[in-house]
């Protein structure tokens, strides 16, 4: 039997352009990455136009990731267009 594995991501503490490595197997998942290789999106919970909640499933250990923490995405871009 295949069990997921639930993890909750805070892109928050993330370093890096968006990049993050899966909690479980450690494969690197690129939002930029839009093959469905590595990963697949499987939900996306937005406020509005605001995004609050991206679940995606890893393709390559079937972990389930949430994401959330995209309130600060959006401050840092709305603070990079005011320079
Ligand atoms: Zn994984």
């Amino acid at each position: 039997m295949r069990t997921s594995t639930v993890f909750k991501l805070d892109l928050k503490k993330i370093d890096g352009e968006g990049d993050f490595p899966c909690p479980k197997c450690g494969v690197t998942i690129s939002p930029d990455d839009v093959s469905e290789e590595t990963y697949r999106i499987l939900e996306v919970k937005s406020r509005g136009e605001r995004l609050e909640r991206l679940v995606i499933l890893c393709n390559k250990c079937g972990s389930i990731i949430h994401l959330v923490g995209f309130e600060l995405l959006d401050e840092y871009e709305e603070f990079s267009a005011d320079l």
